[in-house]
């Protein structure tokens, strides 16, 4: 029967997952509104618990401090960004600099004896000194003042004040420590929930790190039982893929882990509880949590739970699976901590609508209805996790109400460091429980869990900066959040509009979530079950792991013979006259149309790309979603670029311009994006006016084909849109037609410069428009303040993803020196739980390189070079599998030319040199991409300056450029601009026409003489 209801809930929360927010809301709205006399006593009882939070925060120094540098204030915003990144630095001159990047912009002086505590006064003096002996700006007696106490002195302080405010946050740097500091008076009443601090594992040894922490804090918990504390888990540190990409491999061994430590800790009878993650990972924590709960061994043993977030929509149906799981559980009902990230997700992968709701009242109205149903459910014991005095009265009122004023069978939770004051009397003198959250980990590890709760404690919407606020007073802190979210029908905010609205000027493409695993499996399959008949005698592409590989002898059968491109190019221009003179509405709807058609063909197009190119299932669909912009882009542009613009002159005169066609244009598509760039081309250039004979590359034929296909459907004429199919010698017949008015290649530099002289060679033939996207020798560099497991992460997606196989992929990576071993090895760590394989298995992170010759190239280079040290992985014995390499380089000049491919090149730099650097970089001629992982503004200003890059990307990965947002190009030997995807692209696409009339000529000026009336 419970099996039923469990089942049942997990069916509903699929549904709730993305559903409109008035349809979850409404019903909650009623469940969770009070009559008119609970109110009040809520009202008055949250008071009287505001008076105890205010009374609290005037006894610590470090409240005091953060309520003098609230985040709001730019001062406050320099101390975290600080606090996030100082105490990782190992070298000074680094740490000075970050000293100087953070405290060197803000006025430290202002806050001089503002507070009322002498520590947070002389706290700024110390700001203020560091500001003066580290800023550029700071000249006079104090800095000579502060210089004759040197430098040292200053970091010294810097790092014990960050130490201090880490202090505030976490119980202690170990397990031991902080169950001496449970001890102190102050914690005195309440129990603790111990969780190990850290950013997620992303290698093996992490992972086992964690498990270990867990399990020694599991045997300290349990020497002293009479204690009653609790052990916190994060799921996401017992496994380096815990993914739902990887669940088959991921799930089952994390509910072994899971198990393991259960079963300690139940033999202890201690309680243990699982945190709440990022909301794609729920489903699957769900299954691992619920495999656990089944475990016989763990029968009997009822201290066991989860914690659930009230700002996830599909929180009450998570209660409900909770409570039918045929055992008592442990519930946690927190509102949530990673909601910024989750509306980021959600609008970077076009889904249809968020996961959680998105005002902050819509929140509590749900944590309210979280808290009734838990309540009166019948196997859950519940915990509320919260700092807000509202929240806990209103439970207050409803326990009371359920089971009577005696009633503690239910406890409140804190996190250590936040809700000081306001379950102090509850516990001390009314018995409530409460137990405090209570990090445990060293300075390095508590900087990402600070930044969450600086962020917590400045945020406007949460209750306790509010509370801090001078300009709020309580009646405003006490006003109902169900009247709120009814009052506006619990509808989404409107500042945060759909993803697909959020272009604002063209509609985002949509995506499909590939993080929900059912949704991912049905993909899969479709994509997988596409029929592909490879063109030409290529019989590698029906299977990627085929030792032959594919070769471009085989692919000949499929050419077009050279007659067959003069007489498209013949039609092309037939076609020309009546679609350039067809209203740019006309054919900007047509392009609308064509992205609409893409989408809606996206598994066909899919599957062709994963099949044709060896593209994976996210990359494909990536395709599909950068070619609906690129038409919906374009075709917002051409709208915008192309309507008559009336120019100013002097009077009588009417002067204006307008963009027009050119002719028939050659289009040239690389295999790498075979739909997006052979696309965004053919778009770009018919939008405007012209005719196109477009070559897609000769190994991806059938995905160009299929799309032109559709392009004729969406409404293009056909011979203003023809196909030619072959390599070299059919690019060469093309673009060597004098008939050709303009020619948009993407490709080797090498191609660029043979197409660029061949447009040269007839001298009667007009120097024509030619737009070339070529690759590049792609560096990022790292510097001692970026986090490791951030630039693990982005390292990897910059050169493994697509085989390294896109242009605008990591090539060089240059770590600073004081940093580069444990970086190397954690980046080591990341790709020893890389997979290969096929693309269609959607838990392939890296498949084939795309043909035979590719192939041999890049693995002879990689046996055949002499590099300092070299980190691989083992690749499927069959197949045209590249593994991901890391080689060292002894210096930067060591590369001197692109490998297009999984081979990330690795040098370091010395911390001092981050110009001379950049210099280095420039040298090598290319200008494609830069990357640069730091917390200092200062170094990305000097990036921006320096670097000779057509995209530069600070602290993320240097892939996947966005329509529209990221116009993509290079410089040098990288290119010729303009930026696809960017404002500037279809003029060179145009033929600029203006006119000038005398308005006088016929006759005298009658405008001018009509201005003045008399
Ligand atoms: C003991 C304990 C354990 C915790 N464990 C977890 C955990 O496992 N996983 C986890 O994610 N968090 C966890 N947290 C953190 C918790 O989510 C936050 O501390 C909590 O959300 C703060 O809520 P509040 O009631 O104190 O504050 P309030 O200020 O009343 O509420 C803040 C909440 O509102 C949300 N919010 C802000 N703006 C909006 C908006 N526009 N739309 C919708 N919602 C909005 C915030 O994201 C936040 O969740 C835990 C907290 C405690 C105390």
């Amino acid at each position: 029967m419970t099996t039923d209801v469990a089942s049942a809930a997990r069916n509903t929360m699929q549904k709730l997952y993305r559903a409109p927010e008035p349809q979850l809301l409404k019903p909650m709205i009623e469940h969770a509104r009070l009559d008119t006399d609970s109110r009040k006593r809520v009202e008055s009882e949250a008071r009287d618990l505001i008076a105890q939070i205010r009374a609290a925060q005037h006894k610590g120094w470090v409240n005091q401090f953060l309520q003098e540098y609230q985040l709001s204030s730019s001062e406050g915003l320099a101390l975290m960004t600080l606090a996030e990144a100082y105490l990782r630095v190992p070298d000074a001159a680094t740490a000075d600099m970050l000293i100087s990047d953070k405290l060197g912009e803000a006025d430290w002086r202002r806050h001089s004896g503002k507070s009322n505590s002498k520590l947070v006064n002389s706290a700024t003096w110390g700001l203020t000194f560091s500001r003066a002996l580290v800023g550029e700006g700071e000249t006079g007696p104090l800095k000579r003042l502060v210089s004759r106490m040197g430098e040292p002195f200053v970091r010294q302080g810097v790092g014990a004040a960050m130490r201090l405010m880490g202090e505030v946050f976490v119980m202690g740097r170990t397990i031991d420590e902080a169950m001496k500091r449970m001890k102190k008076p102050e914690n005195k009443g309440f129990t603790a929930s111990f969780d190990m601090l850290g950013e997620a594992a992303r290698t093996k040894k992490d992972a086992e790190e964690f498990f270990e922490a867990y399990w020694r804090a599991i045997k300290a918990v349990a020497r002293e039982p009479s204690a009653n504390h609790t052990i916190s888990i994060k799921l996401s540190a017992l496994h380096p893929r815990y993914e739902v990409s990887q669940y088959d491999k991921c799930v089952p061994e994390m509910i072994d882990l899971l198990s393991q430590l259960c079963s300690e800790a139940a033999s202890h009878n201690i309680a243990v509880t699982i945190d709440a993650e990022e909301a794609d990972r729920l489903d699957m924590s769900l299954d691992i949590i619920g495999a656990v709960a089944k475990r016989p061994e763990l029968r009997g043993w009822d201290r066991y739970g989860l914690a659930v977030q009230a700002y996830g929509k599909r929180a009450r149906a998570v209660i409900a699976w909770a409570n039918a799981l045929d055992r008592l559980m442990n519930v946690r009902l927190v509102k949530g901590a990673y909601w910024d990230t989750e509306i980021k997700r959600t609008q970077v992968d076009g889904l249809s609508n968020y996961p959680v709701f998105t005002r902050k009242a819509s929140t509590d109205v749900c944590y309210l209805a979280c808290a009734k149903d838990m309540l009166s459910a019948d196997n859950i014991r519940p915990a509320f996790a919260t700092h807000n005095a509202l929240t806990t009265a209103t439970i207050l009122e409803w326990a009371r109400d359920a089971h009577g004023d005696d009633w503690r069978e239910f406890e409140f939770q804190r996190l250590h460091g936040m809700g000081e004051g306001l379950y102090e009397k509850l516990v001390r003198e009314d018995g409530y429980h409460c137990r405090i959250y209570a990090p445990v980990g060293g300075h390095r590890e508590l900087l990402a869990y600070l930044v969450r709760r600086l962020l917590e404690n400045g945020a406007n919407s949460s209750f306790v900066h509010q509370l801090a606020d001078n300009d709020l007073n309580d009646s405003d802190l006490l006003a109902d959040p169900v009247e709120k979210v009814a009052s506006v029908g619990g509808t989404r905010l409107p500042e945060i509009p759909l993803p697909k609205d959020i272009m604002k000027d063209w509609r985002n493409s949509s995506g499909i979530d590939l993080t929900d695993r059912e949704t991912l499996m049905a993909t899969a399959e479709a994509v997988n079950a596409v029929p592909f008949t490879p063109e030409g005698t290529d019989s590698v592409h029906a299977d990627p792991h085929h030792p032959s590989g594919r070769s471009m002898a085989s692919l000949d059968a499929a050419r077009t013979s050279d007659d067959d491109v003069h007489s498209a190019i013949t039609s092309a221009q037939a076609a020309y006259p009546a679609w350039d003179s067809r209203p740019v509405e006309e054919r900007a709807a047509i392009m609308e149309r064509y992205a609409d058609l893409i989408e809606e063909n996206r598994i066909e197009l899919m599957g062709l790309i994963v099949k044709e190119a060896f593209r994976s299932i996210p990359d494909a669909l990536g395709e599909i979603r950068e070619a609906a912009d690129f038409c919906r882009y374009y075709a917002h542009r051409a709208r915008c670029d192309m309507a008559l613009k009336e120019l100013p002159g002097p009077t009588g005169e009417y002067n204006a311009m307008k963009l027009e066609g050119r002719g028939t244009w050659a289009t040239i598509a690389p295999w790498n994006f075979p739909l997006a760039i052979f696309v965004g081309q053919n778009a770009a250039a018919l939008v405007t006016g012209n005719t196109v004979v477009a070559k897609p590359a000769p190994q991806t034929p059938a995905i160009a084909r299929r799309v032109v296909e559709i392009g004729h459907q969406a409404g293009i004429p056909e011979d203003a849109f023809k196909l030619v199919i072959g390599g070299a010698d059919v690019g060469a017949e093309l673009t060597g037609d004098n008939r050709i008015g303009g020619v948009a290649f993407t490709g080797s530099t090498n191609t660029a410069r043979r197409i660029a002289s061949t447009l040269l060679i007839d001298e009667e033939r007009p120097i024509i428009p030619f737009i070339a996207e070529t690759g590049g020798i792609n560096a990022m560099i790292v510097d001692s303040t970026a986090l490791p497991e951030q630039v693990a992460a982005d390292v990897l997606t910059s050169s493994f993803r697509s085989a390294g196989q896109r242009c605008s992929a990591l090539r060089l990576l240059i770590i600073q020196e004081d940093v580069a071993d444990s970086m190397i090895e954690m980046l080591s760590g990341a790709m020893d739980v890389l997979s290969m394989g096929d693309p269609g298995d959607p838990s392939t992170d890296v498949g084939p390189v795309i043909d035979r010759d590719a192939y041999d190239k890049l693995m002879s280079y990689r046996e055949t070079m002499r590099p300092r040290w070299i980190k691989t992985i083992e690749p499927p014995e069959e197949g045209l599998f590249v593994p991901p390499t890391m080689i060292g380089l002894d210096s930067i000049d060591d590369l001197t030319r692109e490998w297009f491919g999984p081979l990330l090149h690795v040098t370091t730099w010395k911390a001092g040199k981050f110009k001379e650097t950049i210099e280095q970089i420039n040298a090598k001629g290319f200008g494609l991409t830069m990357g640069l992982h730091s917390r200092m503004q200062r170094s990305a200003d000097v990036m921006r300056h320096l670097g000779r890059v057509g995209n530069l990307y600070v602290n993320r990965s240097m892939i996947g450029a966005v329509v529209g947002s990221q116009p993509f190009g290079g410089e040098g030997l990288s290119g010729t601009g303009p930026k696809a995807g960017g404002p500037h692209y279809l003029a060179r696409f145009c033929a600029e026409r203006a006119v000038s009339i005398d308005t006088t000529s016929a006759g005298g000026n009658a405008s001018l003489l009509n201005l003045d009336r008399g």
